[in-house]
């Protein structure tokens, strides 16, 4: 079997990226925003060097900090930094000013697979089957980097033009070569044992795979509910209800993911992820021809122009002002690599 560098050779691509010399704001004209978190928000802009497209996420400073997320912004800086992958998004270089951190991405211009999902209602079982083959190279991927992802949702998956996966935001995802114990994610994506607060690995992306693979052919997550409380509980009771519509072996490949135990979670086995790509759901899936992004997507957006922006929701636009070279910077310590 072919490795990934037969097909995909993500060191030199790393290479390259090193070579760049350091982004600046005034590279940058910034058009409208594409995204909110919690802590900042994301930017269409377009380079003044070479007039292309890139999506910037401007994290505020004062709000990492407060929200107690400098780890974890260091950590997606340093994640993105060291991968490269077909169904990763690609980032091309950080900076900062005395309020916030900037972090330079390829523009992924279809959107978010999530607003597909909630338009068709719910995917049929080969279009489930083409996002989730995606998916779980880039899992198998950082893994192998021994990267966890911890936030597998269709919220964090977006469309190429072409209609391919890019995963994006890092902001959770963390270098673990064994175990770790931080309470993060998004409830309905969380494994049972980040709820018991027992140490955790990687398995924990392979039970989410299973909660996207569910919500992509169902429509809606295996456990729901508004109180957070009672969806943890119901995530521990590990209750799936599969609905008919499910084909046999959908069903089986989830149960066998959606499992609390441990020794018998596909991802978490001997095998790995082979276990998962064997299995008969995937019958007739040739892998390397989807890493070689040579499987026709099921969903090709239409796309007006390299900067369109027309797949993502309007957000009040801010006024605030960046490059503030001159504002106290009481926080810069806290994040040197940028
Ligand atoms: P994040 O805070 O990283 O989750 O980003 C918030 C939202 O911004 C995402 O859910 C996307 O809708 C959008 N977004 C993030 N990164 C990109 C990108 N590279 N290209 C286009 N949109 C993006």
């Amino acid at each position: 079997m072919p490795t990934l560098t037969a097909i995909y050779n993500d060191q030199a691509i790393l290479r390259q990226r090193q070579d760049r010399p350091k982004l600046k704001l005034s590279d940058f004209n910034m058009l409208r925003t594409l995204g909110t978190g919690s802590f900042g928000r994301v930017h269409l802009v377009q380079s003044r060097v070479n007039a292309r497209y890139y999506a910037i996420k401007v994290l505020k400073k004062s709000e990492v900090v407060r929200l107690k997320q400098i780890e974890h912004t260091n950590n997606e800086k340093h994640i993105l930094e060291t991968v490269a992958h077909p169904f990763l998004v690609n980032m091309w270089g950080t900076f900062q000013d005395a309020i916030n951190l900037y972090m330079v991405m390829d523009y992924v211009v279809g959107g978010e697979l999530f607003s597909i999902l909630r338009r068709s209602k719910r995917f049929p079982d080969h279009v489930a089957k083409f996002y989730a083959a995606e998916v779980i190279l880039a899992i198998e991927y950082l893994h192998s980097k021994n990267v966890i992802y911890r936030d597998l949702k269709p919220e964090n998956l977006l469309l190429d033009s072409q209609g391919h996966i890019k995963i994006t935001d890092f902001g959770f995802a963390k270098h673990v070569p064994d175990i770790t114990w931080t309470l993060c994610g998004t409830p309905d994506y969380l494994a049972p044992e980040i709820i018991q607060s027992k140490g955790y690995g990687k398995a924990v992306d392979w039970w989410s795979l299973g909660v996207l693979v569910f919500e992509m052919l169902a429509g809606y997550p295996p456990f729901y509910d508004d109180d957070h409380l009672k969806l943890y509980e119901k995530i521990l009771a590990g209750r799936v209800k599969y609905p008919q519509y499910f084909i046999p072996n959908s069903k089986d490949l989830l149960k066998r993911l959606l499992t609390a135990d441990l020794t018998k979670r596909y991802g978490n086995l001997k095998d790995g992820s082979e276990d998962i790509k064997r299995h008969p759901w995937f019958h007739g899936v040739d892998f390397n021809r989807v890493l070689a992004r040579h499987i026709r997507p099921p969903y090709v957006p239409t796309v007006r122009g390299d900067g369109d922006a027309s797949h993502f929701d309007r957000y009040p636009e801010t006024d605030e002002q960046y490059g503030d070279d001159t504002s106290a910077d009481p926080f810069r310590h806290l994040f040197p690599d940028f």
